[in-house]
């Protein structure tokens, strides 16, 4: 497969566009790329990478995704039986009739609502303690969707003998009216007034949904949160969100994360950081320390000297990148605390240390020195 192109580039438009330059020239593009009005060939596959820029763009969510993540982040790259981050689905796209008459000022007229159609995308937020987005975990969340109904299998009818072809449209949903205008003869189709688009009648409905052939249920959703996640990554669950309609898909759950700070560990990607207090004398002379980490305390060479604000690193010791795998690592701040209510024995070697401070070089003239 040739390599993907840029959606901003695919769309022409900066990085910084708004919605509404976006949506110009999604709609500039896709005019010029029609398959219906461009016969050149590649305007087809043109079309259809402008509509694939276009519906990950023109979505907040998917576009957050995108420009942190790439295709990755777009397209649900991170693999997992049903699930993957992000993503957009193409088969959502509704065909070129949908787009052609959406902006050729045909409206909703050409949809006939007796036709499958996918159900509603959920979004749904969760939040997470610090520790549960760095090693994953399971959660079981509560989602509220409209489901089939089971009672009627989603017919809205009690038995299937109580549905019947609508007459006045013969199934189709949409009925022809013509009238005579100064122009002549005037054809227009429109929704069937008598099943209200449907293309059926039902006798006696389905005393469960009441016709409507959905129910609202709340459901719990087992969520498998892989280690690594961070806040504002989602992940999509496939067929966990609305009920699709005529026997279409059910659309699918995004779950957003939301990371509680740690109280200790700061995280900035795959990276933890720690400030670490060490005493005087252990700046002075140097020590080997314990240093918590997520993983539990390891040893840390403090070197002899250490200045207050040095970072030293504890390779390995980050979060596990959700994608790749890779840990990144922990950066220890170490921070030299001056000392303050000393003893009179402390007070007393501090004053032989400053006497023998005072017989080196005075830093007061380390600094005249400077400018001779
Ligand atoms: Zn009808
Ligand atoms: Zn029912």
């Amino acid at each position: 497969m040739a390599e993907k192109r840029d959606y901003y580039e695919v769309l022409g438009v900066s990085k910084n566009a708004s919605s509404d330059e976006i949506k110009k020239a999604y709609r500039t593009l896709a005019k010029k790329y029609h398959p219906d009005l461009n016969k050149e060939p590649g305007a087809e596959e043109k079309f259809k990478e402008i509509n694939e820029a276009y519906e990950v763009l023109s979505d907040e969510t998917k576009k957050a995704q995108y420009d942190r993540f790439g295709f990755a982040g777009a397209n649900g790259g991170f693999g997992g039986a049903g699930s993957g981050f992000g993503g957009f689905d193409s088969s959502s796209f509704g065909g070129f009739e949908d787009i052609f008459s959406s902006f050729f000022g045909g409206g909703s007229s050409r949809r006939n609502s007796n036709m499958p159609r996918q159900g509603d995308d959920v979004e749904m937020r969760v939040d997470l303690d610090f520790e549960e987005a760095v090693f994953g975990c399971t959660k079981t969340i509560k989602v509220t969707v409209d489901e089939e109904c089971s009672s009627c299998g989603g017919s809205g009818a009690q038995s299937s003998k109580d549905i019947h072809t609508c007459d006045q449209c013969h199934g189709t949903g949409r009925v022809t009216v013509v009238q005579n205008s100064i122009l002549g003869r005037v054809q227009t189709q429109t929704t069937c007034p008598k099943c209200k688009g449907k293309g059926k009648i039902i006798d006696r409905e389905c005393t469960t949904c009441h016709g409507k052939g959905r129910l609202r249920k709340t459901k719990d959703i087992e969520v498998k949160v892989p280690a690594g996640v961070d806040t504002g990554l989602s992940l999509r669950i496939e067929g966990k969100g609305e009920a699709g309609y005529n026997g279409g898909p059910n659309g699918d759950l995004y779950v957003t994360f939301k990371v509680k700070p740690h109280k200790v560990f700061k995280r900035e990607d795959d990276n933890i950081y720690l400030d670490v207090p060490i005493t005087f004398t252990q700046a002075a002379l140097g020590d080997m320390i314990d240093v918590p980490t997520i993983y539990g305390d390891v040893e840390l060479k403090i070197p002899a000297g250490v200045q207050s604000g040095t970072k030293l690193k504890l390779r390995g010791k980050g979060v596990s990148n959700v994608r790749s795998k890779a840990k990144g690592d922990q950066i220890v701040t170490v921070i030299v605390e001056t000392p303050t209510n000393l003893t009179s024995e402390q007070k007393k070697i501090f004053e032989s240390l400053g006497k023998l401070e005072a017989k080196k070089e005075k830093f007061s003239d380390k600094i005249k020195n400077l400018f001779k």
